[in-house]
């Protein structure tokens, strides 16, 4: 079982509270993308094995989506922040790369 913390509500919460929303930082395609980046955008999705950065919305609660940074491997949770911030924060980072030092932040297309 997850123990998720909601960044709005600073509410440390299992799993069930929450509504997982799959792969954050996906880049919406303008009109003029081409259809296969368009299939890409709506079809294609990371599964790694190792640090995942996902969507997630406190149902239970406030009702916000916030985004986690988690290992695949080890369930393990580097930190959660805002839905609105373009990547994760040096903080998360740092977490990270505490763990596990060849891990980099590469912006999904
Ligand atoms: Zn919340």
């Amino acid at each position: 079982m997850l123990l998720l913390n909601c960044p709005y509500c600073n509410l440390s919460c299992e799993e069930t509270e929450f509504l997982a929303g799959g792969q954050a930082h996906i880049k919406r395609q303008s009109i003029d993308s081409s259809d296969q980046e368009f299939e890409s955008y709506l079809f294609a999705r990371k599964n790694p094995k190792g640090v995942h950065i996902e969507r997630w919305q406190h149902l239970y609660g406030c009702g916000k989506w916030f985004h986690v940074a988690r290992s695949t491997v080890t369930l393990e949770i580097f930190g959660s922040y805002s839905a609105q911030t373009l990547s994760p924060p040096k903080k998360i980072r740092a977490n990270i790369n505490k763990k596990l030092p060849e891990w980099h932040w590469e912006n999904s297309k």
